[in-house]
């Protein structure tokens, strides 16, 4: 039931692993490429059975305090069949191309109905472009639309292996500036606009994705900058801008993560609405994410 994620009703799958370490990451259990392990405290009863099963010394109990030793798990599962009120889960398993599918068939009605499809995110899918591609040829042959939403910095060669089969990609261009976009995000924005050159070329509908992120890119002659880089390129259908938000607090605090924009305040949609009215002179395909799919 994912509505933002391209057009209808899609299912999203979520990819494991990120070349990318973005501060206002929305999805830090997808950053490794291992499960990860999440304790959600308040579901916590302190039963102890986890701590008892687990042959890495992960759970400890201090004055009855639950702590965990994140950085010790082996990803075994063991503690989370014990943990009777769910308080614990590994995000992220290993399943073949054929039963991924599968699962992603399941929904056909509703893709159906809707104008949907299948949307693959992450994390990063392209990090596992092989596998990826082999799903999407098996969603293809009963006519599956699909879309990839990609960071974009992978060698152009994981594009290549999915582009027979991809719909749409929903691509992302974070900050113009490459000193900038390492800053913001572990890694400059050289390879993203290279490959979003190539992508023009191969023809292939892009959604273009900014994260507006408070005191980073929000400045109207940064998104300006942005708007001039998409100019040229007829391929892309519409720009959308996803206002930062700061929901994923509690998931950085189950995995055992700070989270690196505490101070960071979310913009409100008067803003949002500003600044995409103004984008709209330079670059009339200028969404919000709150506006309809195309
Ligand atoms: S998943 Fe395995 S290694 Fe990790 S905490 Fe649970 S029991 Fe320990
Ligand atoms: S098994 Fe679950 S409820 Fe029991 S102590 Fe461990 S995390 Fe808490």
């Amino acid at each position: 039931m994912s509505v933002h994620d391209g057009p209808g009703i899609r299912t999203t799958l979520f990819l494991k692993g990120c070349p990318l370490r973005c501060l206002w990451c929305h999805n830090p259990e997808n950053l490794r490429t291992e499960p990860s392990l999440s304790y959600t405290e308040k579901l916590c009863v302190g039963c102890g059975a986890c701590a008892a099963v687990c042959p890495h010394g992960v759970h400890g109990f201090e004055n009855g305090i639950h702590r965990l030793h994140h950085s010790a798990c082996a990803n075994c599962g063991a503690c989370i069949a014990e943990c009777l009120t769910g308080a614990l889960k590994l995000y992220g398993r290993t399943a073949t191309a054929e039963e991924t599918a599968q699962l992603l068939l399941e929904d056909t009605d509703f893709y159906r109905q809707s104008g949907g499809g299948v949307t693959f995110s992450g994390g990063e899918p392209l990090l596992q472009s092989a596998f990826l591609r082999e799903v999407m040829r098996l969603l293809k042959a009963h006519d599956v639309h699909i879309a990839v939403d990609t960071c974009g910095a992978v060698p152009w060669s994981a594009f290549e292996d999915v582009l027979p089969y991809a719909d749409l990609f929903l691509y992302d261009i974070k900050h113009p500036d490459p000193e900038m976009h390492k800053k913001g995000t572990g890694a400059g924005n050289e390879r993203i606009l290279e490959n979003l050159r190539r992508l023009h070329e191969s023809g292939a509908p892009v959604e273009i994705r900014t994260p507006v992120i408070p005191g980073y890119n929000d400045a109207e002659e940064t998104l300006l900058q942005i708007a001039a880089i998409l100019k040229p390129y007829g391929n892309i259908t519409c720009w959308r801008l996803l206002p930062y938000h700061s929901m994923a607090k509690g998931k950085y605090q189950a995995l055992g993560m700070d989270y690196p924009m505490p101070e960071t305040e979310m913009p409100d949609n008067t803003r949002m609405r500003a600044l995409q009215q103004k984008l709209a002179a330079v670059c009339p395909i200028v969404k919000l994410s709150s506006d309809e799919t195309n």
